[in-house]
């Protein structure tokens, strides 16, 4: 099946979830459980939001460069799968984008070289706080708490920290809180009950751990000492996640395996300012990570040497593939010997390998088809640019940087997508990379790009002919994550 035809999950634990008519690309979070209609992927301000994968993916090391280990080995030539070769530049960069079926034609000029103008605030935040108090009248009864930070309510307490966070939104900082404790609270009584499903427990996008980390932000930002319960909470979920196949969808993805675990750990670590696993406990993860992938790598002969895959699938995006666990190793990278380092160099290179004009197949072997391609955060360049910019940040190899950029070029092109505002496949995760290419660059031209972004998605053409959201409050899918990119946006410099 191509990408074309067929249904790729982004949320979704089941291989067969069930319809979701507003989002066919990206099918519902939880088996059997459609999200519930109302919150958004702020994270990845998240995975773009701060916490989320994105934010993290933007500064896993909170703006510090990790010291630039000894040169890696590549794996021989030979040994490396026969590929188309792909054009190895910027996607005609000064043409605008194409309309198509998945995303508007990208109508605005192309930054021109001048300084991009500031933030203007005093239009933005009217808007931004408008439309938290759409997503407030929007929730539904906190009885319901299933679908994690990705499509549940715990992405809207998120969105409210972070946006608490935010100086801009200081008159509001303490009721923006106490409504995220209010949400978080009942999230965390559903996960006392027992009420999220056992497969869930240590998962970051879509079950319990995403919910104690946020519990613990929000309750650190309130000043309350009760922050240590959530927290240590979470401390016990590495337990969950140490047996080599925990979960038999497959255990290391970023929504619900071990990468996710790794990467709430990461966020509560630059936002507490404190480790929050012990280094024993970071190897012994970072080691089943790996584990996990050369088995399969044997298993199935591949000629790199980790590989993953989740219900079947060997997907290389974001949401459930190797980009993003390759990047959660790269966060960790002091903790893993030197061969391992190694092993996970070979491997970054090889999906560099896999580009096909800019872009990444959902799958690995598939081959893009140019008018249908997937250019989202979940699925393609939008989201392996974080893994690119990583290496980079570790590395200070230039050519993941210039992998990087490619995928800043075409998204400037194909990234005002017609699936919504969100983070996973919406306008908002594609704006998140001209963020993280400005924190890379110091290129004004990305900051040009993002407000343009942002600008998109007021217009009538987007209200019009974007898709109608099944769930306006998902941190991923909704406009959470949104109002956390829009967050960002105030305060470009303030990434982490
Ligand atoms: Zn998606």
């Amino acid at each position: 099946m191509t990408a074309r035809s067929r249904s790729l999950p982004c949320a979704s634990l089941s291989g067969t979830p069930p319809p979701f008519p507003s989002s066919r690309g990206c099918p519902p979070p939880l088996s059997g459980h459609p999200l519930s209609p109302g919150t958004a992927p702020g994270l990845p301000e998240g995975a773009a939001g701060r916490l989320c994968g994105r934010c993290l993916l933007t500064a896993p090391h909170g703006g510090r460069v990790p010291p630039a280990p000894a040169a890696p080995r590549r794996l021989p030539r030979s040994s490396l799968p026969r590929r188309r070769l792909p054009a190895r530049r910027p996607p005609a960069a000064q043409s605008r984008g194409m309309a198509s079926q998945r995303c508007f034609a990208n109508r605005f000029d192309d930054y021109q070289g001048a300084a991009a103008a500031g933030p203007d605030a005093e239009a933005a935040v009217p808007l931004v706080t408008a439309t938290i108090e759409r997503i407030l009248r929007e929730l539904p009864p906190l009885g319901s708490c299933q679908g994690g930070l990705y499509g549940g309510v715990a992405g809207v307490a998120y969105m409210l920290y972070h946006v608490a966070q935010c100086p801009l939104f200081a008159p509001s900082r303490d009721a923006y809180l106490r409504a995220a404790r209010r949400v978080v609270d009942a999230c965390l009584r559903h996960q006392e009950r027992g009420g999220g499903e056992a497969d869930t427990r240590a998962a970051f996008l879509l079950g319990g751990a995403g919910v104690y980390a946020v519990a613990a932000l929000v309750y650190r930002a309130l000043g309350l000492p009760d922050f240590a319960r959530p927290l240590g909470k979470f401390r016990e979920l590495s337990e969950v996640c140490a047996p080599l196949s925990f979960l038999e969808c497959g255990s290391d993805e970023l929504f619900v395996g071990r990468a996710g675990y790794l990467c709430a750990a990461l966020v509560l670590k630059q936002r507490l300012g404190m480790e929050v696993l012990t280094p024993a406990q970071i190897k012994s993860i970072c080691l089943a990570i790996l584990e996990s992938g050369k088995q399969y790598a044997v298993k199935k002969r591949k000629p790199f040497p980790l590989m993953y895959s989740y219900y079947g699938t060997e997907y290389l995006g974001a949401a459930h593939g190797l980009s993003s666990i390759l990047q959660m190793l790269l966060s960790y990278y002091e903790y893993l010997q030197p061969a391992d380092q190694e092993l996970v160099w070979q491997s970054v290179d090889f999906l560099m390998d896999q580009e096909q004009n800019s872009n990444w197949p959902p799958e690995l072997g598939e081959t893009i088809e140019r008018e249908n391609e997937l250019v989202h955060w979940c699925h393609g360049a939008p989201g392996i640019a974080y893994l690119f910019a990583k290496a980079y940040l570790v590395s200070k190899k230039p050519q993941y940087l210039d992998t990087c950029i490619r995928c800043g070029e075409l998204t400037w092109q194909k990234g005002l997508l017609k699936k919504g505002p969100g983070i996973c496949h919406g306008v908002a995760g594609s704006a998140y990379v001209f963020l993280l290419l400005y924190r890379l660059t110091g290129n004004s031209k990305y900051i040009y790009r993002a407000q343009r972004f942002a600008e998109f998605l007021f217009t009538e053409e987007f209200k019009a002919g974007s898709r109608a959201l099944e769930s306006v409050y998902s941190l991923y899918e909704g406009f959470s994550g949104t109002v956390c990119f829009l967050t960002d946006l105030l305060q470009p410099n303030q990434g982490r």
